[in-house]
C-alpha cells in the first residue's frame, strides 16, 4: 500500500522567482541567521549541501518585524505564500487542503538565537476532518490518520489558539480514563475518534469558534502566532537576561511533513556528532521507533541509544553517520541533528552547532585542532574562560536533592560541606582533628585567619566580594559565600538561624561559592576535573596573548601553586599576612612602644621572621619578579576589637598588656579606617615599619643570591596620592636599601613602584611615573574610592538592589566599571606611556582575574594582570580572548 508521501527528489530544485518576505530552503545559507533564524539558515545550508531535507521555506524575520509593527501581515506576504505552497504541491504531487492527497506542513519558530519561550512546533498543519479520510485511504492506516489529526488539534489548540493547557489536559484525561489508556497511543481507533471529538468541542468552547478546516486559515493563524510569540513574556524575559536585542524578530519555518510514526519501518531521533557530555569523538543520540519528534522529548516511551539504529535500519544508520560526518566537516564543529525515518528513508529536520559541557568543549577544541579540522587559534577561541572556571572548581553533584536555605554572594568559587563552627580557634582544632568544618561568621578579620586555613569553606552574613573573608578565601582557593543576610548568628556565637532553620555548632551545612547557595546537610561534591588537554590549550593561548599573567601570592606555598599554574611572577605580595598568627604580638609590641628605642627590639624580631618568609617566597619564584607591597592596612586590624576590650574592662578583667592594647586601640581608632592612616601614610608616620620590611626583603634576596638563586625583587608602595609623598616613601626605601648594601658589601638590585589606587594618583600618573619603575592599579581601592562605595559594607545590601533595578550594569567590585574606574585606568596608562614609556603597567585588584575586566585591561594597553593563584589559568585564557576581541574589533572597523 502506498503510504505517506515523500519528496520526489533529494537534490534541491532550482529556485522560483525571488520573493520579498520568503526564502525557499533552496535559497538561503547558514550565514543568514539574522534573516532566516538559526533553524531556517541551517535548513537552507543542509539543503544546499544536498542532504535529505524535506522541502520547505522560511518566512523571514523582516516579515515578523513588519507584522509586529502593524499587527497585520505585510503586503505581498500572503501572495508569496501561495506561490511557494504551489511549488511544493507540484514537487510533492499533493495538494494543500485536498481531500484525497493532502499536503501537510510542520510550522516552527526560529530566531537568530535559540530562545526558550518561543512558539513550539505545530505538526500536520493542513489536515481537516475531510482530508483526514484521504490520508487514511492513502496510507491504509485510519488510526495513523486519526492520530495525526489528534496531534494537530492538540498542538494547534495550545500553541496557536492559546487554549489553557490545564483545560485541554483535563478534557483529554476524561477520554483516556474512560478507555483506561495511559496516553493517546494506547487508544484504539474508536477511542482516538472520541478524543478528536472532545478536542474539537474544547476548542469551540474555549475560543468561541470551531477549529478552522480551511488549511490556509490554519497556516496564516500559525504564522501569526509564531510572530506574536516573539513578544511573549518568557521570550522577552529571556532576551533581557541574555542581552539579546528585542529588534531581531523571529522567522517561521514551514516544511513538508515526514512521518516517523508511519509504522515500524519509521522512527525519529536526535543525535550529536560527538559526545556533548565528554567530548569523545563518537556520535551519540537517542531514537524511537514509530514515533514523532515530540514523543522523544516527552519521554513517554523509552528511547533506544543511537548505536542500535543500525540493527533496525542499517542503511539509514550508515547514511546518518555519513551525513553527520559531512556536517562536522562543513560546520567545522560538533553539530546536533534531528532526523526522521519514514518508511526506511532518512530525512534531516534540523541541525545546529551543538551545546556541550565545559569538559566536552575543551576536549573537542583540542582534538579538532589535532585532527586539523580547525587551527589552534580557533581552538582557543572555542573554549571560553567561564567554561574553564566551571571546570576548575568542585561543585555540588547536580543529581543531589538539596534544600537551599538561602543565597549569599558567590565570593569564592567551589563547593564545600562541613560541620558548622562559629569560632576560628575551634575551626582550627576540629580541622586538625580531621573534621570537615565550615567557618560561619558574621564577617572575618585577620584574627580569624588560622580558622580559615583549617576550614573547608567560609560563610559570612556580612561583607561583599572584596571583604576580608572573600579576598582571603579566594587567595586560598577555598569556597566562600559572603553577605548571606538571612544568616543570623547569635551574639554569643552559640547558634544561628537561616530563614527560620535553627543551626547549632556541629550541624552539617554546604555552600556553593560559585552560585552563592547555602544548603542544609552534606551535599555530595564532585571534584574539579582538569583534563590533560588543558595544558596544551593554555600553551596555545599563551602564544596568542600579549599581557603577562602574575599572581597575588602572600606565601611561598601560594607562589608555588601560582607558578605551577603558569604565573610569570608575583604581582602582589600582601605583607600584612606576615604579621598575623603568632607574629601578631610582635606587631602589637611595635604599636605599643612609646618611642623608637622601645620599638627597635620588636622591629628587629619582625625583621627576622619576615626575612625567612621572603627567602622562601623568592625561592618559590626564583628567576621571576616578586612584587612585595609594603604594609597597607590600618593598624587597628592588628589590635583587638575595641568593643570587646571595653566590655572586659567594664567587668574589671583587663590586665597590664591588655589594658595598654585597649589604650592603643582607642588611640588608633578611626571613624573611617579605609580612608585613614593606612598604606604609605602609615609608612611615613612609622618609618621603622617600612625600613624593616625593605631590609628583611633585601637581606633575603642577598641570601638567595649567595645560595645561587636568582631573586627578582620589586618593592611596591601602596595608596599614594602625590609626588611629594611618593618621593618621601621612595627615599625611605632607598635609605634602608643603602644600609643593607653597606652591611652586605654588595648592592642588591630591585625595582620600585607604586600602586595606583586613589583617583588622584590615577589622574596624576604622568607626574608620578618618572619616579618609579612600575605601576600596579589597585582596582579594589580605586573602585571603592571612585564610586564612593565601601568595599566592605555595600555589596551585600546595596548591590542586589542596584543590579536588580539596573542602577549599575554589573557589580563593580567583580567586573571593572569600565565607564568610571576604567576611564581612570585608561587615562593613567596613557599619561604614563607619554611621560615614562619604560614604566611597566599592571593591575593587582580582584579584577585582574575577571575575564571581562581582563578584556578592558588589554584594551588600555596594560602589560600584566595579577590575580589569585586559583585564577591564573583562567586569566591566561582570558588574556588570549582579550587579544581576539581586540583583533575582531579592528577587523570590524
Ligand atoms: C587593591 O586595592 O586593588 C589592592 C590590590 O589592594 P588591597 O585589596 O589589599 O587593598
Ligand atoms: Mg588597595
Amino acid at each position: 500500500m502506498t503510504t505517506t508521501a515523500a519528496p520526489r527528489r533529494s537534490a534541491p530544485r532550482s529556485a522560483g522567482p525571488p520573493l520579498r518576505w520568503i526564502r525557499r530552503f533552496t535559497e538561503g545559507s547558514a550565514d543568514q541567521r539574522f534573516l532566516l533564524g538559526g533553524k531556517g539558515a541551517n535548513l537552507a545550508e543542509m539543503t544546499r549541501m544536498g542532504l535529505p531535507v524535506p522541502p520547505g521555506f522560511t518566512i523571514t524575520t523582516e516579515a515578523c518585524l513588519a507584522y509586529l509593527k502593524t499587527g497585520g501581515f505585510p503586503d505581498g506576504l500572503l501572495d508569496e505564500l501561495r506561490v511557494v505552497v504551489a511549488e511544493l504541491e507540484e514537487e510533492m504531487e499533493l495538494a494543500f487542503g485536498a481531500v484525497g492527497a493532502p499536503l501537510l506542513f510542520s510550522v516552527r519558530s526560529g530566531a537568530a538565537f535559540s530562545m526558550p519561550g518561543m512558539m513550539d512546533t505545530v505538526l500536520n498543519l493542513g489536515l481537516s476532518r475531510d482530508s483526514l479520510k484521504g490520508l487514511a485511504a492513502r496510507t491504509g492506516d485510519p488510526w495513523f490518520a486519526a492520530d495525526a489529526y489528534r496531534r494537530l488539534l492538540e498542538l494547534y489548540a495550545h500553541i496557536v489558539l492559546d487554549v489553557d493547557e490545564d483545560v485541554l489536559h483535563r478534557a483529554m484525561r476524561g477520554v483516556l480514563d474512560l478507555y483506561g489508556a495511559k496516553d493517546a497511543s494506547a487508544l484504539d481507533l474508536i477511542g482516538l475518534q472520541d478524543l478528536v471529538g472532545v478536542l474539537e468541542v474544547t476548542i469551540a468552547d474555549q475560543t468561541g469558534a470551531s477549529f478552522p478546516a480551511d488549511p490556509w486559515i490554519q497556516l496564516e493563524q500559525a504564522i501569526a502566532a509564531v510572530f506574536r510569540s516573539w513578544n511573549g513574556r518568557r521570550a522577552r524575559d529571556y532576551r533581557r537576561v541574555e542581552g539579546i536585542s528585542d529588534d531581531l524578530g523571529t522567522a517561521v519555518n514551514v516544511q513538508v511533513m515526514v512521518f516517523g510514526n508511519a509504522g515500524i519501518d519509521s522512527g525519529t531521533g536526535v543525535a550529536f556528532t560527538r559526545d556533548p557530555a565528554t567530548g569523545e569523538r563518537q556520535a551519540v543520540g537517542d531514537f524511537l521507533l514509530n514515533a514523532q519528534g515530540e514523543d522523544v522529548v516527552a519521554g513517554v516511551r523509552n528511547t533506544e541509544p543511537l548505536h542500535q539504529l543500525a540493527t533496525h535500519f542499517p542503511d539509514c544508520a550508515a547514511q546518518l553517520h555519513e551525513v553527520m560526518e559531512r556536517l562536522e566537516q562543513h560546520y567545522l564543529d560538533m553539530c546536533d541533528v534531528e532526523f526522521t525515518i519514514q518508511h526506511g528513508r532518512l530525512f534531516m529536520l534540523q541541525t545546529r552547532v551543538g551545546k556541550r559541557t565545559a569538559l566536552a568543549s575543551l576536549r573537542m577544541a583540542v582534538e579538532m585542532a589535532d585532527e586539523g579540522l580547525i587551527d589552534r587559534a580557533t581552538a582557543v577561541r572555542r573554549f571560553r574562560p567561564d567554561e574553564l572556571e566551571r571546570l576548575l572548581h568542585p561543585r555540588f553533584d547536580p543529581a543531589a536533592d538539596v534544600q537551599v536555605l538561602t543565597k549569599g554572594l558567590p565570593a569564592s568559587p567551589g563547593a564545600a560541606s562541613g560541620r558548622v563552627v562559629f569560632d576560628a580557634d575551634r575551626a582550627e582544632a576540629l580541622a586538625n582533628a580531621g573534621e570537615d568544618v565550615l567557618l560561619v561568621r558574621t564577617n572575618t578579620s585577620p584574627a580569624d585567619f588560622h580558622g580559615m586555613v583549617g576550614a573547608k569553606g567560609i560563610l559570612t552574613s556580612r561583607g561583599g566580594l572584596v571583604s576580608h573573608a572573600a579576598v582571603v578565601a579566594r587567595g586560598m582557593g577555598k569556597p566562600a559565600v559572603c553577605g548571606a543576610e538571612d544568616l543570623v548568628i547569635d551574639w554569643h556565637g552559640r547558634y544561628a538561624t537561616i530563614n527560620g532553620v535553627h543551626i547549632e555548632p556541629g550541624d552539617l551545612l554546604s555552600i556553593d561559592g560559585t552560585t552563592g547557595e547555602v544548603v542544609l546537610g552534606r551535599v555530595p561534591v564532585l571534584p574539579p576535573a582538569a583534563p590533560p588537554e588543558l595544558d596544551r590549550l593554555l600553551g596555545w593561548a599563551d602564544e596568542l596573548r600579549r599581557m603577562a599573567v602574575f599572581a597575588n601570592a602572600d606565601t611561598a606555598a601560594d607562589a608555588a601553586t601560582a607558578r605551577a599554574a603558569g604565573a610569570a611572577g608575583v604581582g602582589l605580595c600582601r605583607t600584612e599576612h606576615q604579621f598575623l598568627g603568632d607574629r601578631l604580638h610582635l606587631v602589637q609590641a611595635v604599636i605599643l612602644a612609646d618611642d623608637e628605642a622601645a620599638r627597635r627590639p620588636a622591629l628587629a624580631a619582625l625583621e627576622e621572621v619576615q626575612e625567612r618568609d621572603f627567602v622562601e617566597l623568592l625561592a618559590a619564584m626564583d628567576g621571576l619578579p616578586v612584587t612585595v607591597r609594603l604594609l597597607d592596612p590600618p593598624l587597628h586590624e592588628f589590635l583587638p576589637n575595641v568593643e570587646e576590650l571595653l566590655v572586659a574592662d567594664a567587668r574589671g578583667e583587663l590586665r597590664g598588656t591588655e589594658r595598654r592594647l585597649l589604650e592603643a586601640a582607642l588611640d588608633w581608632r578611626e571613624v573611617d579606617p579605609m580612608l585613614g592612616i593606612r598604606g604609605v601614610r602609615l609608612g611615613l608616620l612609622l618609618p621603622g615599619l617600612y625600613a624593616t620590611q625593605v631590609r628583611a626583603l633585601l637581606r633575603a634576596a642577598a641570601a638567595r643570591r649567595r645560595a645561587g638563586g636568582d631573586p627578582r625583587v620589586r618593592i611596591m608602595i601602596p595608596l599614594v596620592i602625590g609626588t611629594g609623598e611618593l618621593s618621601a616613601a621612595i627615599a625611605l626605601v632607598r635609605e634602608a636599601a643603602a644600609a643593607v648594601t653597606a652591611e652586605m658589601g654588595e648592592e642588591i638590585p630591585f625595582e620600585v613602584g607604586a600602586m595606583l589606587e586613589t583617583p588622584r594618583a590615577a589622574l596624576l600618573a604622568g607626574e608620578l611615573a618618572p619616579l618609579v619603575d612600575f605601576f600596579s592599579f589597585g582596582t579594589n581601592d580605586l573602585t571603592q574610592m571612585t564610586l564612593g562605595l565601601s568595599r566592605d559594607d555595600v555589596e551585600a545590601r546595596l548591590m542586589p538592589y542596584y543590579l536588580e533595578h539596573g542602577l549599575l550594569a554589573a557589580d563593580p567590585f567583580r567586573t571593572l566599571d569600565a565607564s568610571g574606574v576604567g576611564e581612570l585606568v585608561r587615562l593613567a596608562a596613557e599619561q604614563t606611556k607619554q611621560a615614562a614609556p619604560s614604566v611597566e603597567l599592571g593591575v593587582c585588584g580582584e579584577h585582574g582575574g575577571d575575564p571581562d575586566s581582563i578584556a578592558h585591561f588589554h584594551r588600555y594597553g596594560l602589560d600584566e594582570v595579577s590575580c589569585s593563584p586559583g585564577r591564573v589559568l583562567v586569566a591566561r585564557l582570558a588574556a588570549a580572548h582579550a587579544a581576539f576581541t581586540e583583533a575582531d574589533a579592528d577587523r570590524d572597523r
